[in-house]
Formats: structure tokens, sequence, C-alpha cells
């Protein structure tokens, strides 16, 4: 396993970590989950993410249960929570970033997890009802607390970062350590180019989402309808399917499998390499339903090597969508 730094920060991650979204607590056994986190702990993975919004608090109690069972050395992994669409239970302060939810849902965070505190904690989104010094003033009490110990955001614009490292600079407080943006060869445009002077000025880190686009880029919808996937175990993922499964993005697909076909790489493997080329990349977050899956996936560090230049400019030809950086 190769370990980066997360931004600026001294905290080192796994290049592969492992999320549970819409796996744990949801499309898979807790026996599934289990071997998953084993297999990855066992391969050197260090980071496991997790949020309150996953499968309404679910996700959180199952990797929480796997944590204890296993009996790991806190020091030797580190696990985060996110903030903002609120467990099980819904309300009006049950969900965004107000100094009550965040603190709450931390504590509640802790409490399933069945750990002290969390390493990395996320506002999942940025909250219009909230005015951003108070999130900042929330995080920094929780790492004042020792109840976190980094805090960062996901899928905020570079301004509303920017704001938060700001009002943190202007009262001596703790700032965001990293950003949780989706990133994959479909979607680029915050991680290759809004968020560039984050990373150049203030050393950002990142911790990337959906590296395979929901699986679009393992080339398994290709051809087919596969049967055995997200899309067909969870019910309510009609909205993710229909942008996902689009003409467009299976006929870039396509293209890719010839590439990596070329080149002797599977098509998982290809696409996740090709996200860790990044050098603003901190760790890659990948998600698997089945063990194979997790196991094929781990090996793509192996295969980073081949992603030569050639083969790097021969994949921009057929994405055709880098993202164009005014100087
Ligand atoms: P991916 O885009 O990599 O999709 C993973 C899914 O693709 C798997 O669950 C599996 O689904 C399929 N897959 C993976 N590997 C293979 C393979 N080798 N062959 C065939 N199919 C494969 O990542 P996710 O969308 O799952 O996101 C990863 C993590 O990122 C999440 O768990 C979560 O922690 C985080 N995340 C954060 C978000 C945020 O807003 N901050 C939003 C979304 C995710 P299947 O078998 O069902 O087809």
């Amino acid at each position: 396993m190769e370990y980066r730094r997360l931004g600026k920060s001294g905290l080192q991650l796994s290049a592969f970590s492992l999320g549970s979204w819409l796996t744990f607590g949801n499309q898979i056994e807790d026996s599934v989950a289990d071997e998953l986190m084993t297999i990855a702990y066992d391969n050197g993975i260090n980071f496991f993410d997790n949020a309150e919004g996953y499968a309404g608090g679910k996700s959180e109690i199952v990797m929480g249960n796997i944590l204890k069972s296993k009996g790991w050395d806190r020091d030797s992994f580190v696990v985060s929570s996110k903030v903002f669409f609120g467990a099980e239970k819904k309300g009006p302060n049950r969900v965004g970033l107000s100094r009550k939810h965040v603190i709450e849902a931390c504590n509640a965070a802790i409490k399933r997890l069945q750990v002290d505190y969390l390493d990395l904690y996320f506002c999942h989104r940025p909250d219009p009802n909230t005015p951003i010094e108070e999130t900042v003033w929330a995080m920094n009490t929780l790492i004042q607390q020792g109840k976190i110990l980094y805090w960062g955001t996901s899928e905020w614009s570079a301004a509303e970062i920017m704001q938060a490292i700001a009002v943190a600079k202007e009262n001596h407080l703790i700032g965001p350590t990293m950003e949780q943006p989706q990133y994959n060869m479909l979607e680029r445009n915050k991680l290759e180019k809004e968020y560039r002077l984050l990373f150049s000025e203030y050393g950002l880190g990142t911790t990337i989402w959906s590296p395979l686009a929901s699986g679009l880029l393992t080339g398994k919808y290709n051809d087919a309808d596969p049967k055995d996937t997200r899309f067909t175990a969870i019910k309510t993922l009609g909205w993710l399917k229909d942008k996902m499964l689009i003409e467009d993005n299976i006929q870039k697909a396509k293209e890719i499998k010839t590439i990596s076909d070329e080149a002797g790489i599977s098509m998982p493997k290809f696409a996740l390499a090709w996200c860790l080329k990044n050098p603003n990349v901190s760790t890659v977050i990948l998600g698997a339903s089945k063990p194979e899956q997790l196991r094929e996936n781990l090996n793509a560090l192996e295969v980073l090597p081949r992603l030569t230049d050639a083969v790097m400019k021969r994949v921009e030809d057929v994405l055709q969508n880098k993202p164009v950086i005014e100087s």
C-alpha cells in the first residue's frame, strides 16, 4: 500500500480507502461488510469512510460493530463521519450544519461507531441556512474537546471553502483540512480546476468519491444490463441510474475499455489508477459490494506505472472533458 499525506496535514492515509455508502446496512449482509473491512485492513487500508446519512445511521452501526469485534489498535485506522443529511430521524434541528446539529451528530456518530473520537469529520454539503462562522466555530469546539481530529467539507464550492478558511484564520481557529469531492474520468471540474488554488496556496487534502462512477467505469454496463448491482438491489436509486447510465457515458466507457484492454489492464483497475495519477488526490475511496471486487480494485496500485503519458493522452482524446484553465 502507498500512503499519502492528507494535504498539508501530518495525517497519512492509504492511497485506497474503503467507504460504506449504499452497501453497509443496506445492499450487503453484515458478514460481507466484515469480510470487506478485513480484506481492506489486511491490505494496508487505514481509512474507513462513513456518514450519519448512510442507511439512516445503520452503516455506522455495522462499521462500529466490526471495528469493535476486530479489536484493531485505535491508532492503526482512521474513521470518518459526515454531518448534514441527518440519520434515521429527520427534523429542523436533525439535519444541516447548525452548532446544535454538528455537535449532536458528532456525539451520535461516536456512539454508533463505538469509538472515543472521529479522526475525520465532514460537512456533507454546504448549508445555506447556517452562517459558515457558526459551523467553523462548532468544528473548532469539537477539536478542542478531542471528539474529532480533523474537519473538512464535501461538495462545497471553492468560494465556500475559502470563506471557512478565512473565518478560521481571523479567529485563530482550526480550518478545514480536506474536502470530499466526486472525482472520476467523467467528473473532473472541482478537483482539476475549481480547487486549484486551494491545493497550491492552502494545501487542502482530498478524499475522493465514486471513482468508478457507481460502477459504470468497470465497463460492466457497456453491453449488458447486469442484474446483481446497486441499481437492481436498491429500488430508490432510479435517479442515480438515470444520471449515470446515459448513452454518452456508456460510449465513453466502451472507448476507454478498448484502451485498457490494449494496455492489458482490467477496466476497474485502469479507472482507479487514473484517479491516483492526480497528485491532489490524497485517497481514493473504494466502494465494493463483493470481496472479489475489492481484491481486484486493490491491485490497481500495481498498474499505476503503466498509465504512461501516451496512454493518458489516448484517454483525454476519448473523454474530451479536460477542464480548461485560464492563466
Ligand atoms: P464507485 O464509483 O467506485 O462504485 C463502487 C461500486 O461499483 C461497488 O459498490 C460495486 O457496485 C461496483 N464495483 C466496484 N468494483 C467493481 C469491480 N471490480 N467490478 C465490478 N463492479 C465493481 O464508488 P461509490 O459510489 O461506492 O463511492 C465510494 C465511497 O465514496 C462511498 O462508499 C462513500 O464512502 C463515498 N461517497 C461519498 C459521497 C459524498 O457525498 N461525500 C457520495 C458518494 C460516495 P455493484 O456491485 O452494486 O455494482
